[in-house]
Parts: structure tokens; C-alpha cells; sequence
């Protein structure tokens, strides 16, 4: 005997609500509310420049089950999808590229920020014109080209310019410990526009990096404010490294790795046991 129609239909509706129900139970038991685990990636997730291994995306694919998983990187995305897939904004709840300029949930773009927006053509161009006529004016054995570089979030600053060569690179880093041109150019900028708030960090062997203050990872959080656990996870967390000031704030439990396997071991002691 054939059923009658509503009750097919009410047949499948209850067991549409069965369905629904065990996914909810699932996930109310399986993702701990109110915490994150937050990772960097060059050095967490990856070996150094590095693409990611297929044994580490299958663990972090199996860490998303259990806690909310978000990764905060330095590089712009296509760098990041080149490390980490593809796919990576659909395969953490959180992408943060540039330290969370530009910033992903549930694989929608929820936020850029950039130098542009952020000082307006009119500061960034007087900052851009006293740093070209304080290099012009800068003695030092040799000038190539490419003095400034225009990111998105950043300034880079070199003074013998960016496409020297190699070997004029490291006569330039030579001659910089002996006659400190940058750290002197960097504080004359940072006495001359205190008024922009802006971070100097001198890295690598011939630039400096120009942002404003707070544009390090630290940048991610404020789309992090409905947790109240917040594990991040980084390679260099030493004071220096571009992991320490996230690894640091009161906002976050932080946690040194020193490999992906280093990585894997602590959140598996941490989430999974
Ligand atoms: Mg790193």
C-alpha cells in the first residue's frame, strides 16, 4: 500500500531534522567555543619557504574538527596560496595575508586595509620626497635603482637600491655596520614624521621596512574579538622576529615552534588529547 503523500513528505522532514541535528551535536561537541588556534605560516605550517607537506595539510585538516583554526602570515596571498594551496581561504575559518591587511573568514573577504587608504597620497608623497632627497644627498661608494618600494602595506627603504647585485649587496651590508647609514637615515625619518606614527625595522642586508604602528600581526586580532582563547602558534617569536609582538600581547597564549612537526606535536598535546 502506497503512502500517502503528506506523510512521505513528513517522513523526509523528520529525518531532514535528525541530519541537522546530529551535524549541530557534532559541532557543539566538537569545536570549543570561544578559542582559536591562530598560525603563522613561513616556519609553522611550512618548512622556510617551503610548500606545505601533505601529511601537515591532512593535520590541520583533522586540528579544524576539533578548535577553530586561523593562519596569519606576512606575505600577500598569492605567496601564501603558493605555501599552503590553492584552496586556503576555504581551508581555515581565518586567512589573514600581510599580517590581516587583507583579511578571509569562511573563505569571504571581510577587510583590506593599505598605506594608500590608511596615510592618503598627500603624507605618503612628502614622506616619499624627503626620503628620495635624503638618499640624493647620502655619500656612499655606489647608487643602483629601485630606492623606495611601494607595497601595499609597507614601505621598503634602501639606500644603494633595491636592484644592485649580489655581490654590491653584500659590500653594502659591509660598509652599513661600519658606517650605520641606515639605522642614522631611520632616525632621522622617525624624529621628522613622529607625527604619522610609523615602525621602522630594519632587516635584511640593505633595506628598511616604513608602516604604522601596530601593522604587525598584532593587526589580525581585531577580527578575532569573539574569542576569548586565542593559541597562536610561530617560529619567531623572539624579540626582533616578526612573530613576537603577536606572541606577546595579552590578547593571545603564545607558543615558540621551531618545525611543522614541532607544530603538529604541540597541537596534538594541547587539542587533541
Ligand atoms: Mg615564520
Amino acid at each position: 500500500m502506497a503512502e500517502p503523500k503528506s506523510l512521505k513528505i513528513l517522513n523526509s522532514f523528520y529525518k531532514l531534522c535528525l541530519f541537522l541535528l546530529d551535524k549541530l551535536l557534532q559541532n557543539m561537541a566538537a569545536k570549543k567555543p570561544g578559542l582559536i588556534a591562530l598560525f603563522d605560516v613561513d616556519g609553522t605550517l611550512t618548512a622556510p619557504r617551503k610548500v606545505v607537506t601533505p601529511e601537515m595539510l591532512e593535520f590541520m585538516r583533522n586540528l579544524r574538527e576539533v578548535v577553530t583554526v586561523g593562519i596569519v602570515g606576512g606575505s600577500d596571498l598569492v605567496k601564501i596560496s603558493e605555501q599552503l594551496g590553492q584552496r586556503v581561504i576555504d581551508d581555515y575559518d581565518y586567512v589573514f595575508s600581510e599580517n590581516g591587511l587583507v583579511a578571509y573568514k569562511n573563505g569571504k573577504l571581510i577587510g583590506t586595509q593599505s598605506l594608500r587608504s590608511f596615510l592618503g597620497e598627500e603624507k605618503l608623497k612628502e614622506f616619499i620626497n624627503f626620503t628620495l632627497h635624503y638618499i640624493a644627498d647620502l655619500d656612499i661608494p655606489i647608487k643602483r635603482g629601485t630606492f623606495i618600494e611601494f607595497r601595499s602595506g609597507m614601505l621598503n627603504v634602501s639606500p644603494i637600491g633595491r636592484n644592485c647585485s649580489q655581490e654590491e649587496r653584500i659590500e653594502f651590508e659591509k660598509y652599513d655596520k661600519i658606517h650605520n647609514i641606515r639605522s642614522k637615515m631611520v632616525s632621522v625619518l622617525r624624529e621628522k614624521f613622529a607625527h604619522l606614527n610609523l615602525t621602522f625595522s630594519i632587516g635584511g642586508q640593505i633595506s628598511f621596512d616604513v608602516f604604522p604602528q601596530g601593522w604587525d600581526k598584532t593587526y589580525c586580532l581585531r577580527y578575532l574579538e569573539e574569542f576569548q582563547e586565542i593559541h597562536f602558534f610561530g617560529d619567531k617569536t623572539y624579540k626582533g622576529g616578526n612573530d613576537h609582538e603577536i606572541y606577546e600581547s595579552e590578547r593571545t597564549v603564545g607558543h615558540t615552534v621551531t618545525s611543522p612537526e614541532d607544530t603538529a606535536e604541540q597541537c596534538t598535546t594541547l587539542f587533541l588529547s
